[in-house]
């Protein structure tokens, strides 16, 4: 029996689809790495998010050894999938991280990933912030605009710290690679980075400054690229940036951070290949005794996540067929908000034809759907589904809105599975709200 729905137009190779995710199909039941996807329905309920553990070790490992001939660091952005039994997987392989908020920097802390290897990157980083990571230690603070450098000089002026502050600089190389509009970051126009000319002279001011130092030029391209040209001519930006530096600061640029963005495969795309992507690095980088930073999040962990969920009816409505789950935009925000595609495949299947149909939710918005004229074969209310490549910006931008409970994550590690967060209760959703705010005396 074929993978009907995984026939559909833009999925052009279902098997790699299901192999990305530790997907097997047995006798018709789909297990993901040694799992039952419907035991695992079975004991914890829908919706839910499952990840295998075996596919981000390999996704990791695979980045490792393609840059294994560059000296480098691979800093996981954190935000992709930020649940501590993730970070905890990627820090005993040896990872460093990208963060984006002192929340995130507690979140790799307590999974025990070191503090000299994370990265510091986002616009908008407070008083307060700069203050936790200049106390932490950080691999480096990436500097977004002048403005938080001067911030940063307040903060670093107040310390006693014996070491400088390790910074970087985030460029913007005004390149523009394809992808969906949010997503893109490295073109002028977008909140993020500064000109090189900015750059130019923030970089001799931390290097005038004794509690400063300069250790990386910085980019990130955008999320969901194919392409490793746009790296590889950022790459030659930086580099061309380098040897503009005067004073302290040329001397001292050790690294240079090319970001993250690598593209997956979702329905029918090419993923960016970590050996393509270190072939048409690499020739940029040598010689130049420069590290290479890179800060993969999707790459890492999205495939090896899926969205486990249950039929609960079907109904039509003029033309369309509606198929109603009971996951929804509260859960999977992807679809509605970057109209980005999800395969979705029946747990159990049962060979019957398929037709194209729009999975939704039961939130009360238009915008609430999972996928928009999917072919999916009949499936029927109580049945299974599971949404594939949810495993980043999955869970991490989940809400309650509707005042609906996040779902549990499940790990599954060398055949058996365990909850990585249960799902939350309505008593969560509840726990810090007054009903009478003016009746507390508490501040
Ligand atoms: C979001 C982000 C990343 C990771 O992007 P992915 O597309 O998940 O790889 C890396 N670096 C920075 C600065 C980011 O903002």
């Amino acid at each position: 029996m074929g993978e009907s729905v995984l026939t559909a137009p833009g999925v052009a190779d279902a098997a790699a689809l299901l192999r990305d995710a530790g997907l097997v199909r047995d006798g018709g039941r789909l297990g993901m790495a040694g799992a039952s996807l419907e035991a695992i329905a079975a004991r914890i309920g829908t919706p839910a998010y499952v990840y295998a553990a075996e596919p981000i070790r390999a996704r990791y490992r695979e980045l490792a050894s393609a840059f294994a001939e560059i000296p480098h660091r691979i800093h996981y952005a954190v935000k992709a999938n930020s649940t501590l039994a993730v970070l905890g997987l990627l820090a005993d392989l040896g990872a460093g991280a990208d963060i984006v908020s002192v929340g995130e920097l507690e979140r790799v802390r307590r999974a025990g990933i070191p503090l000299d290897q994370v990265v510091f990157s986002g616009v908008g980083k407070t008083e307060a912030e700069l203050e936790v990571a200049v106390a932490s230690g950080l691999s480096s603070i990436n500097l977004e605009s002048t403005g938080e450098l001067e911030l940063l000089e307040r903060v670093v002026a107040g310390t006693g710290a014996a070491a400088p502050a390790r910074v970087g600089i985030r460029i913007n190389p005004d390149l523009s690679p394809v992808t969906h509009p949010y997503i893109t970051t490295g073109s002028t126009g977008t909140k993020f980075g500064v000109t090189p000319a900015e750059a130019l002279a923030m970089a001799s001011r931390i290097g005038a400054n004794p509690r400063l130092v300069l250790t990386s030029l910085a980019m990130h391209l955008g999320s969901q690229l194919l392409d490793p040209a746009p790296y590889r001519d950022g790459a030659v930006r930086l580099l061309e940036l380098r040897e503009r530096l005067t004073g302290r600061s040329r001397e001292t640029v050790s690294a240079i951070d090319l970001g993250g963005g690598f593209g997956i495969r979702y329905l029918d795309e090419q993923p960016l290949e970590p050996a393509r992507l270190a072939a048409a690095i690499a020739p940029v980088l040598r010689g130049t005794g420069l590290e290479l930073h890179v800060e993969p999040g999707r790459f890492l962990v999205g495939s090896a996540g899926v969205l486990l969920t249950r039929v609960l009816y079907r109904k039509r409505s003029g033309r369309k067929t509606f198929v109603v789950v009971d996951a929804a935009m509260n859960d999977l925000l992807r679809p509605s908000h970057y109209q980005a595609r999800h395969a979705v495949v029946e747990v159990v299947e049962r060979g019957r034809p398929s037709a194209p149909v729009d999975i939704v939710g039961p939130v009360c918005e238009s915008g609430d759907f999972l996928a928009i004229d999917q072919e999916l074969p009949g499936v029927e209310p109580g049945e299974l589904l599971v949404v594939l490549c949810v495993g980043a910006y999955g869970y991490a931008m989940a809400s309650n809105y509707n005042t609906r409970a996040r779902p549990p994550e499940v790990m599954i590690d060398r055949g058996r599975f365990a909850i990585a967060r249960p799902r939350e209760t309505i008593d969560h959703l509840m726990w810090l709200e007054r009903r009478d705010p003016f009746a507390d005396e508490a501040p």
